[in-house]
């Protein structure tokens, strides 16, 4: 187990740099444009924040990586389609070989559940699931301290599958729910529906008026008619599936984090909608807003490259 770990946050956009000196703590270095294009260049960025951070870590202090798209634990391949330069690339492995040190790599909903069950609010849950309500819905499984690294890296994408309801109930009233074709190429899934964008797409549906996610969410707690109906209904379509994945994991804690997760008044509604579905009987609050709403990525790096690195 290492002592001190590199981390870095790798989006479509930039990638963040952190030095971890103890668990779960990480002190951020700043960030630099993502090369998306080419290795090369990608390499020479993780080189020279190593060199300039790194001066009084050991030479064989680990990174550890967590990126937008998915990790194969089989292939270590990464699938990230907006960034090209990893196209075809085995992350971990080939970015081990070019610093000469061990590097280990997960997916970013990923590493925010490891960063909430070992040192954020699911801290002490055996079975901790972590869902992000970003632009999509992903997320991520932790069982008594490891993250759960399904086929293919796909682990707690319950966003994916054509499982949206056709409609709601709502004071009475059926309402009508779209059914929309989804990036993975299925109809249906709750990640057309289930976050910012679909909150929006959703309120677009019943409304026709366009309102951002963060518009419709105030409107609903200053008890606008229509966004409150957008909100009930999502409350609806997202309760459901989650609620199953609560009766399959048996979780006792569920961290939220993207940018709804911010709304607690939100969160709080969700987690009351998602209890009344399962089958267990929970005392207090299932569901919570997660600590590291911005660095989960950094802090759950960090806390892989403990384990693993
Ligand atoms: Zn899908």
């Amino acid at each position: 187990m290492s002592s001190a770990v590199f981390c870095a946050d790798i989006g479509g956009s930039f990638i963040k740099f952190g030095v971890s000196r103890a668990s779960g703590e990480v002190e951020e270095c700043g960030k630099v444009p993502t090369p998306v294009s080419s290795w090369d260049d990608f390499v020479a960025a993780m080189h020279n924040f190593i060199t300039q951070f790194g001066g009084d870590l050991p030479a064989s202090a680990p990174l550890a990586i967590s990126t937008a798209g998915l990790v194969s634990p089989q292939t270590g391949e990464l699938l990230a389609t907006n960034i090209p330069a990893f196209t075809g690339r085995s992350l971990a492995k080939d970015l081990s070989a070019a610093l000469n040190r061990p590097v280990t790599a997960a997916n970013d909903a990923d590493c925010f559940a490891l960063a909430e069950a070992h040192a954020g609010n699911a801290q002490n849950h055996a079975v901790v699931v972590a869902i992000i309500l970003g632009t999509g819905v992903g997320g991520g499984v932790v069982i008594n301290g490891h993250l759960v690294r399904g086929h293919g890296g796909v682990t707690g994408e319950w966003g994916h599958g054509a499982i949206t309801r056709t409609d709601v109930l709502i004071d009475g009233e059926t309402y009508a729910v779209p059914r929309l074709k989804c990036g993975c190429g299925q109809t249906g899934c709750l990640d057309m529906l289930g976050a910012a964008r679909g909150l929006e797409r959703l309120h677009k549906h019943f409304h026709q008026q366009d309102k951002t996610s963060l518009e419709i969410v105030n409107g609903w707690q200053a008890g606008d008619a229509a966004c409150g109906l957008t909100v009930n209904a999502w409350l609806q379509i997202v309760s459901e599936p989650l609620a199953l994945l609560v009766n399959i994991l048996g979780p006792s804690r569920i961290v939220a984090g993207g940018g709804l997760a911010s709304a607690t008044a939100l969160i709080a509604a969700l987690d009351q909608a998602v209890r009344k579905g399962v089958l267990h009987t929970y005392a207090g609050p299932l569901l919570v807003p997660g600590k590291f709403l911005t660095t989960g990525g950094l802090v759950g790096a960090s806390v892989m490259g403990r384990i693993e690195g």
